[in-house]
């Protein structure tokens, strides 16, 4: 008997028709500020949900190992043209599953096991992927971690600089998951070309507020750039790997055949979506306010008494210190949950609690923003947040808080 192609989803399977309507009612009623999310458009999910997932595609645009591809070259095509455009690439691969696939693109374009990595340290704000020992990364070369000052919990150049030039490394891995201040993608590029080292820069969380010239772009600084598009760039999840046209070759070939198979069409479709959107003029002014939202964020919690890391924010996200108000990051990411408000706990850098624990949250504005709130809308978080974290055990304030929540994200609705 034929399959039922033609069946709506829930009629082919309630539930999980249900579950993503209770998912699509959670994002609505709750206030996402996960610094990693975003919300993608409706254009971006529906060619992330085309035909173009059924179609096998390995190789490249005009190159490929299976017939029938003209239309997904012309997906892909699309996507690495506008990528290129909206990052001023001489090379764009589109291919990446994920920001994790992107970057071990790279190391198996550029290392060899046991090479020596210069990476950020991930309790400094750092990622899984930069060397952390239960990463491929940590297990397959030899890890060298940089971090930030002590004092000013900003990056420590001079330090990175020394530690280049003592351990000689094969690749120097910059870009962050919790680093609330601009890095200096010039500099580590010079640190890296007078070590002979090759230099990574991973803008997964920054891409949006590079794109947009909001955060100054490590392209034609350094050699490789990756990033995910489903963070600031709000688009489908997945990744992106970009170089020089000398670097295209052994990029290309680390993508596919090195480290994935057939790639996914429709969310290559999908980006190419997301980076027209990009490219429009709108995008400058989301992530304008992504930043000031940020800002005022910041501000709302230092005058309620909260320490910021580096004592404020130059992009997207806080990273708040809530140990100095005695409650651990676990504690404050739990009560915020019961009230609504979706973040996640982080360690702060030089963190006497355990990562299961840490002492601090990070904060994101991108989703709020994309549903349109400004500096008064978050403001009016902040004061939430507050009120939240003033009695973590208050289950009854919590509640009320949630209901509060709820009201406002009426005024701001999604995917209407
Ligand atoms: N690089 C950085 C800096 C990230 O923050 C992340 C994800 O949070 C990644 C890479 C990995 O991306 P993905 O989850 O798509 O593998």
């Amino acid at each position: 008997m034929p399959l039922a192609l033609n069946r709506s989803l829930l009629e082919a399977d309630p539930e999980i028709a249900q579950a993503i309507t209770d998912e699509t009612r959670r994002l609505s009623d709750g206030l996402e500020m996960i610094a990693s999310e975003n919300y993608a458009s409706r254009a971006v999910m529906e060619a992330a949900g085309s035909v173009m997932t059924n179609k096998y595609a390995e190789g490249y645009p005009g190159r490929r190992y299976y017939g029938g591809c003209e239309f997904v070259d012309v997906a892909e095509r699309l996507a690495i043209e506008r990528a290129k455009r909206l990052f001023g690439a001489e090379h764009v691969n589109v291919q990446p599953h994920s920001g994790a696939q992107a970057n071990l693109a790279v190391f198996l374009a550029t290392l060899r096991p046991g090479d020596t990595i210069l990476g950020m340290d991930l309790s400094h704000g750092g990622h899984l992927t930069h060397g952390h020992p239960l990463n491929v990364s940590g297990m397959y070369f030899n890890v060298v971690t940089y971090g930030v000052d002590r004092e000013t919990e900003r990056l420590d150049y001079d330090a990175l600089a020394q530690l280049a030039e003592k351990h000689r490394p094969k690749l120097i891995i910059c870009g962050a998951s919790a680093y609330p201040r601009q890095i200096d993608f010039a500099r580590i590029g010079e640190i890296g070309r007078s070590v002979r080292a090759r230099v990574l820069a991973d803008i997964a969380h920054i891409a949006g507020l590079v794109a947009a010239g909001e955060h100054p772009s490590p392209i034609g600084c350094v050699d490789f750039v990756t990033t995910t598009t489903h963070k600031t760039l709000r688009g489908p999840r997945g990744g992106l790997v970009m170089c020089r046209a000398e670097d295209a070759k052994i990029i290309d070939r680390a993508v596919f055949p090195g480290v994935q198979g057939g790639p996914l069409m429709h969310i290559i479709a999908a980006k190419a979506v997301c980076f027209r959107e990009a490219l429009d003029a709108n995008f400058i002014e989301y992530q304008r306010q992504v930043r000031k939202n940020a800002v005022a964020l910041g501000e709302t919690l230092s005058e309620a008494g909260f320490r910021l890391v580096t004592g404020g924010t130059d992009n997207h996200l806080i990273l708040v210190d809530v140990f100095t108000k005695g409650i651990t990051g676990k504690a404050a990411e739990q009560a915020l949950e019961r009230a609504g408000i979706t973040v996640n706990k982080n360690t702060i850098p030089f963190d006497a609690n355990p990562p299961l624990i840490g002492s601090g949250i990070r904060l994101g504005t991108p989703a709020l923003t994309t549903r349109g709130m400004r500096e008064d809308d978050l403001r009016y978080v902040g004061k939430l947040i507050v009120e939240a974290l003033s009695d973590v055990d208050n289950a009854g304030r919590q509640e009320f808080i949630r209901r509060k929540v709820r009201e406002m994200t009426q005024d701001f609705p999604l995917y209407a």
